[in-house]
């Protein structure tokens, strides 16, 4: 029998990077977490090098990368210590690694995971953002590359589950009538509107059901984060945006369904615990513990479920938009919301506008043709100069 897998976890201190180190302790003989990769929190980082030991690890942050390797050698750890952006693709391409962990938030990850496609890896995407801005261009990569992608976002994990092996790279000819992604509604789907707009950071990050990293939390309470999820089906499973639906289900049991053209409809149900999807693709094909409860259905009783509020979750209306102008729009839409969930969370944008900045950030920043990743990083740009002229009117109209 050959070794254990080398895993490279991007994003290693986040959420997602938690939870899948976690699994990866479970099963030693199966997976070893070779490189590990965070932003700037070095103390997090060294406590997952004392861990887990890996043959790599990566600060974005150059200062504190060096902190990072000052105390690696002074433990004798036997981890090599890389810095910035280039440490982070070499950490998603490196020859001996076969899996990457894609799970650094936001547009930030793009050109990490879109190396690891490109290095024909098999690569576990969580970082939806880096599919949305980039979908044409990292699906191509992944085509001539070899990479095996598989979904994170327990929906889109759900429906990867739902799907015969041969719809996986697209549902056209394979008698799929529609991909129904479900949502929690977040924490405010019930409360009255007016009182949205005094809401704090800790509450629109006290999600119901889910226990996520900051910005995911807050793209929940937006349904931001279905919307993104919405481009994100449309480019994993090649559906066209008339056949991807959204269902609100508060009790995030059923993860995602796909529904066929024989009426069958084909649900993936579980625990809301993010070890199951994470298992999952990690082990990919075989099955191995994730560590999560059975599912106990006689005692949740009732599962529940509603149509999206269109008018509430204005986000959800901007994906199909953004979908149907395509090209750049989509970059558009994450780089703004990104903006704006940044300014909400530093307490300086009320929560209602969220939506309105990105809304009129896409108004503002015409969508282009993508034909090279240039196209889509310039765009990025471009929006998050428009969405701060969008932020600073929304914040003088606030006060
Ligand atoms: P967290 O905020 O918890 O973690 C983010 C990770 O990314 C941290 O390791 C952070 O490092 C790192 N990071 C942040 N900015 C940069 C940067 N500029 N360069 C390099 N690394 C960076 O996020 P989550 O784990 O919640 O989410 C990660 C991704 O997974 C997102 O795309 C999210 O949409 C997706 N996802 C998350 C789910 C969840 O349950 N959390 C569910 C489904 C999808 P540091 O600690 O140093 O800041």
């Amino acid at each position: 029998m050959t070794g254990p897998r080398n895993v490279a976890v991007l994003g290693a201190t986040g959420s997602i990077g938690r939870s899948t180190l976690d699994v990866i302790a479970r099963h030693p003989h199966r997976f070893r977490a070779f490189a590990l990769t965070a932003h700037s929190r070095s103390d997090e980082l060294f406590e997952l090098c004392v861990a887990h030991r890996p043959a790599l690890a990566v600060l974005a942050d150059e200062a504190q990368a060096r902190v990072l390797r000052g105390r690696v050698a002074a433990s004798g750890l036997p981890t090599e210590v890389l810095a910035g952006a280039q440490g982070l693709i070499a950490a998603a391409e490196h020859p001996e690694v076969a899996c990457v962990m894609a799970a650094i938030v936001g547009a930030a990850g793009l050109a990490p995971t879109l190396a690891a496609a490109r290095a024909g890896k098999k690569l576990l995407l969580a970082n939806k953002e880096a599919l949305v801005m980039a979908g044409p261009i990292f699906m191509a990569a992944v085509r001539t590359s070899g990479a095996t992608l598989l979904p994170i976002d327990s929906e889109h994990n759900a429906i990867f589950q739902c799907l015969p092996e041969r719809a996986r790279g697209g549902v056209a000819g394979c008698g799929v009538r529609k991909i129904v992604l479900t949502g929690s509604g977040g924490p405010f789907r019930t409360r009255p509107l007016a009182g949205l707009a005094h809401v704090t950071p800790a509450e629109a990050c006290a999600h119901p059901t889910w226990s996520m990293g900051r910005k995911i939390s807050v793209d929940s309470a937006t349904m931001m984060n279905k919307a993104l999820e919405i481009i994100e089906a449309h480019w994993l499973f090649g559906a066209p945006a008339s056949a991807i639906e959204i269902l609100v289900h508060p009790q995030s049991v059923v993860h995602s369904m796909v529904e066929y053209a024989d009426g069958s409809v084909i649900a993936q149900l579980g625990n809301p615990d993010m070890r199951t999807p994470i298992a999952q693709a990690l082990a990919y094909p075989d099955r191995v513990d994730a560590g999560v409860a059975s599912l106990d259905l006689a005692r949740l009783a009732a599962l529940t479920f509603e149509a999206p509020d269109f008018d509430r979750f204005r986000a959800l209306a901007l994906a199909y938009d953004v979908l149907a102008a395509g090209g750049t729009a989509p970059a558009i839409f994450n780089a703004a919301n990104e903006v704006a969930v940044g300014a909400f969370l530093a307490g300086e944008l009320a929560f209602p506008r969220i939506t309105e900045v990105i809304e009129a950030t896409l108004e503002r920043v015409g969508a282009d043709a993508v034909g090279r990743l240039e196209d889509v990083i310039e765009a990025d740009a471009r929006a998050r100069s428009a969405a701060g002229v969008a932020l600073g009117r929304a914040i003088v109209r606030t006060a």
